[in-house]
């Protein structure tokens, strides 16, 4: 099936039901009221000419706008290529050129970011432009900005405007070009987190995202009886394919707390809107569980959710459990190249492997772990994860090198992420391969020790990693958040450490911050982290 299809068919199911919940911005959509809504833009990029295959770019936080683009874009088989929130001009200036964008849908601005000013600054142009005939020197493939917004700016149209300017003839041409789709057509440029590095562009197919949406809502249970909360980014496969489209699949609700991630609108949420499902990272679920006013709050709806998207601590799992009321909470594996899950413990595993665990391989996915020479380890060894099935993009957008190094010519996608299976199938994430740390000829997982450090009790968040050194080639470094209110020494770390584990584990360096830097998607970026420790050290 298609994104287009499978929407027709759960809309049609229950028209009159909600659909969509945006707290900060008010607005509530019934199946059939956004499904009025998708039509109606796909209808009005039909009249500007807008066709199946072309890029049109979407950068916003988490609006209405966004969730209509998503679905009014697939409707005619458009390109939507999400552009994350935190860019700035020379970025933008390189996603849209990359891809060649001719659409591009914004915000206005987010937080402190005036978006419309660093367009400006991109295509001085705009200012002079009819709208849709912008023509850039800088940005020579864009013709069309369309802006959020009640306001009108020049050179560009306003999405409330383009939701009006598709007439009859438009809506007429929509469900013959739907069913002229394929389930194999690019649907989506979605981009990695750029948690080691600038982000990807991954190229998925209907097929990709509609498959693993369905897969990954079937682990947690989720029904149309169910209300979902999502308070992480749209921009990002978790909120985009296992959040809007997991909740398509199923004929859940969608319940965005906010723009932005904030533990307090996401709490609030929740209760106000009796959530059954939440979604998060886990830096995310320790901010919520950290809320000053976090026991408070209702949260007695609550029964499942996902974490997912970096190493979920064992600790964390077990506080969303016991204060969460989240008894059915599953951890996924996943990566925006494929599509994203590919592990996820399922409702029905045991308590324990479901805190301690990614879970099993998805139903219809193959999986290896391979040593350095590509050889498959034995069962419960460490090694490299790769994937292979329906699940593996296309590649990188116009980029063959860098899917030959992703993709094998076998089809194994090679996810640069170190795992071991056990001999029932359950999964363990045990870091990158890139952030292994080789300290005096021993290995040492930075994972392993953050589990560790985790179970101080002053400690809020922690990130290890490693630096270049002279005698040992690499040492260890933590750098720790502490809990509100709460004073913690180097010394009183080590000493934690000591004789608990192995001398070569405990970090040389430990540093206390006020935060981490992350990515929108609320990852820690360690190679920022390891640049400023270089620094740092001299
Ligand atoms: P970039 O590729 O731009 O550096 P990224 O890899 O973080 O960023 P994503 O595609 O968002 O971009 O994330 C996929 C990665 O997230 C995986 O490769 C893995 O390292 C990590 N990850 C996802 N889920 C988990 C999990 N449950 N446990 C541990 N790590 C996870
Ligand atoms: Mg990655």
């Amino acid at each position: 099936k298609t994104i287009p299809e499978l929407f027709a068919e759960t809309a049609s199911k229950h028209p009159g039901r909600d659909a969509a919940v945006f707290v900060e911005q008010g607005k509530r959509f019934s199946w059939s009221e956004l499904g009025e809504a998708v039509d109606a833009l796909a209808a009005g990029l039909l009249k500007l000419g807008f066709e199946k295959g072309d890029r049109v770019g979407i950068w916003s936080p988490n609006r209405w706008e966004w969730l209509v683009t998503q679905f009014g874009t697939a409707r005619i088989g458009v390109v939507l290529v999400n552009i994350n929130p935190a860019y700035r001009l020379s970025e933008l200036d390189y996603a849209l050129n990359k891809v060649g964008c001719k659409g591009l849908i914004t915000a206005a601005k987010f937080k402190t970011s005036d978006y419309l000013g660093m367009l400006n600054t991109l295509a001085p142009e705009l200012a002079n432009a009819e709208p849709g005939k912008l023509s850039a020197a800088g940005l020579p493939h864009l013709s069309t900005v369309i802006r959020m917004g009640e306001e009108k700016t020049p050179g560009m149209f306003n999405f409330g405007d383009m939701l009006a300017m598709g007439g009859e003839g438009e809506r007429r041409r929509l469900d013959a070009i739907t069913a002229g789709l394929r389930p194999d057509d690019a649907v989506n440029i979605q981009f990695t987190s750029g948690t080691t590095g600038a982000p990807k562009g991954a190229t998925l197919t209907h097929s990709n995202i509609v498959n693993n949406a369905n897969l990954v809502t079937a682990a947690i249970r989720l029904t149309s009886q169910d209300r979902l909360c999502i308070p992480v980014p749209l921009y990002h496969c978790f909120g985009m394919s296992m959040g809007t489209m997991g909740c398509v699949s199923k004929g859940a609700v969608m319940v965005f707390p906010g723009e932005g991630f904030d533990p307090g609108a996401t709490l609030r949420a929740v209760q106000a809107e009796r959530c059954t499902g939440l979604y998060g990272v886990p830096t995310m679920f320790v901010a919520l569980l950290d809320h000053p006013d976090f026991k408070s709050f209702d949260l007695s709806s609550l029964r499942t959710g996902i974490m997912a998207g970096s190493p979920c601590p064992i600790e964390v799992m077990k506080k969303v459990v016991s204060l969460m009321h989240m008894d059915e909470v599953t951890i996924a594996y996943g990566m925006t190249e494929t599509s994203p899950v590919s592990f996820q413990s399922d409702v029905g595993d045991p308590l324990e492997k479901r805190v301690s665990t990614v879970g099993r391989i998805h139903p219809h996915v193959e999986v290896k772990v391979v040593d350095a020479d590509g050889g498959t380890v034995p069962v419960g060894e460490r090694g490299e994860l790769c994937t292979r099935g329906y699940s593996v993009m296309k590649g990188y957008w116009e980029d063959d090198e860098k899917t030959a190094e992703a993709i094998d010519p076998e089809g194994w996608m090679h996810t640069g992420d170190l795992a071991t299976i056990d001999a029932e199938g359950y999964c363990n994430i045990v870091g990158r391969v890139k952030d292994m740390v080789i300290r005096g000829g021993e290995n040492v997982y930075p994972r392993e020790v953050e589990e560790f450090l985790y179970r101080h009790p002053k400690v809020k968040e922690v990130q290890v990693f490693g630096v270049p050194d002279p005698r040992y080639g690499e040492e260890l470094c933590a750098w720790i958040v502490a809990l509100p209110g709460e004073q913690v020494t180097e010394e009183e770390i080590k000493a934690f450490c000591q004789g608990q584990i192995a001398h070569y584990k405990i970090p040389r360096y430990v540093r206390f911050r006020n935060e981490l830097p992350m990515t929108v998607t609320g990852k820690p970026q360690k190679f920022i982290m390891r640049d400023q420790m270089v620094d740092e050290l001299g």
